[in-house]
């Protein structure tokens, strides 16, 4: 059976809805009515936003559209300060594995559609995802995000067989301990599944909000393009109790602007209808140049870097609480602008064919969805984010001990996950420095762990985290709250 065909009686849900809660006219609207904010407007939301409560759209096109470079500055360093009230100075890693590059999909804009011959397709056997993660593993890593096309062959049963083989590899003290899910929108039934496997975050990223534009580039006899389909299929996650869901736009597609509001629309969805469930994540990604895929070397909507600064510190503003990722498809320069504006996850050590960790560190442009911008080793990102003075941290706690969904959303929204997250970020980099870092990370990474230590004013809190690095120091490993 085709995939269509196996959809197809479950679409008749969301067909029969009269609109869905992407209204294109209405955001046009509150854009254009916001078209040159007054600057008592601009503070206003500020103010607001500086009480780290979510933004309505109206404010957000306010902070979109304001072009005052006073103003601008001010929200930089409002976001700074929020990301870091919310979450701590720590900046969370992880890495992509791409399990297959098999696609029944014809999306214009990616390198993996169907009708791009020119690219060699693979699946990978449970044997060589083994050989991936032990790789990884390798190299320090203790979170991914497995990236799988859609495709008969990557079913469910084949997606819940590589979640258990991924968390089933040990290497020494390593393992994945967090393992999030890059996917096609599925079925509650294959939701149910994919539950049981244990899974962090279900990822699946809207591409663009915009009605027509999604329409233009994901041909209509593919299950992507069908917009609802994928519009609700965080809502049949939490339907089913899959409760960290992550949101994301293909930024080139489609106006910037329309699409964070899209991204703040579907927010506001999502926490009416799941008692203030909103997003665990929100990934930045701007189209990337792919092998044989004209649409991506010209995107009609390219974002340019001063915008992008922008778009990252609407969002941080607009949704305070929401985990933000950005990826190593932006260059390392690029990254090192936009982290301080309330990014607060990044990949490092990435490698984003199927099979890329089993090759040489250099990339392999035939078998990639896109160009990484991004290509140094973990240790090297590491040893930045360290001297930039901020925490790298692999901690991946939560989701292990039941912080997900509501509980997960109360701590982000009053802000104590913040406590969680400084500690295990140290825990965890201590680790990292113990294991797998070279002597120049480890130094600035004992240089972050001491200053951070010296932070923490609870006595109780001090002893617990010291008693952890004294273990680790002892040959203990995973030592987390
Ligand atoms: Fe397939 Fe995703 Fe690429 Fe579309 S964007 S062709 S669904 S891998
Ligand atoms: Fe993420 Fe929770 Fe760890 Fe903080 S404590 S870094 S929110 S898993």
């Amino acid at each position: 059976m085709n995939l269509l065909e196996k959809y197809r009686e479950e679409f008749a849900e969301y067909d029969a809805m009269e609109r869905d809660f992407i209204d294109d006219a209405l955001i046009w609207d509150q854009l254009n009515q916001w078209a040159n904010p007054k600057l008592r407007d601009v503070r206003r939301v500020l103010e607001k936003a500086a009480s780290q409560t979510r933004l309505e759209p109206e404010e957000m096109a306010i902070l979109i559209q304001n072009r005052d470079e006073e103003t601008i500055a001010e929200m930089y360093t409002l976001t700074n300060r929020l990301k870091r009230e919310v979450y701590g100075d720590r900046i969370v890693f992880f890495a992509p594995l791409y399990v297959s590059d098999k696609c029944a999909n014809d999306c214009v804009y990616c390198g993996y559609r169907r009708s791009n011959r020119a690219i060699r397709r693979k699946t990978l056997t449970m044997e060589e995802l083994r050989h991936q993660v032990e790789l990884m593993i390798g190299e320090g890593q203790k979170r991914t995000v497995l990236v799988y096309g859609e495709s008969p062959e990557t079913d469910i049963a084949y997606i819940c067989e590589t979640v258990r083989q991924v968390y089933s590899v040990k290497n020494g003290g390593g393992e994945i301990r967090r393992a999030n899910i890059n996917c096609a929108p599925l079925s509650r039934d294959e939701l149910r599944q994919l539950k049981q496997v244990g899974i962090g975050t279900y990822q699946v990223f809207q591409e663009t909000y915009h009605h027509e534009t999604y329409r233009k580039l994901h041909p209509a006899d593919t299950v992507k393009g069908h917009y609802r389909w994928r519009l609700y299929c965080h809502d049949r996650a939490l339907d089913v109790g899959v409760d960290d869901v992550g949101l994301g736009v293909l930024f080139g597609l489609y106006d910037w602007r329309f699409e964070a509001m899209g991204l703040l629309y579907h927010t506001i969805h999502l926490e009416e209808k799941y008692n203030g469930v909103g997003p665990h994540t929100i990934s930045f990604s701007r189209i990337k140049p792919a092998l044989n895929t004209p649409y991506a070397s010209n995107p009609e909507y390219a974002v340019s870097d001063a915008d992008f600064k922008k778009l990252v510190a609407v969002i941080r503003l607009a949704i305070p609480y929401t985990g933000m990722i950005l990826t190593a498809r932006e260059s390392a320069e690029v990254r090192k602008e936009v982290i301080p504006l309330g990014i607060s996850q990044i990949d490092a050590g990435s490698r984003i064919g199927v099979g890329g960790y089993q090759e040489a560190s250099n990339a392999m442009p035939d078998k990639e969805q896109f160009q990484l911008g991004d290509t140094r080793s973990l240790d090297e990102v590491i040893r930045e984010i360290c001297l930039e003075g901020h925490i790298p941290s692999l901690c991946t706690a939560c989701y292990r001990k039941g912080r997900t969904g509501e509980h997960f959303m109360g701590l982000g929204k009053s802000s104590f996950v913040r406590n969680f997250c400084m500690l295990n970020a140290i825990c965890t980099l201590k680790e990292y420095l113990l294991d797998y870092a070279g002597p120049e990370t480890r130094k600035a990474g004992e240089a972050v762990i001491a200053k951070y230590l010296a932070e923490i004013g609870d006595a109780q809190t001090k002893a617990f985290v010291e008693q952890a690095l004294i273990n680790l120091e002892n040959g203990a490993r995973d030592q987390y709250l």
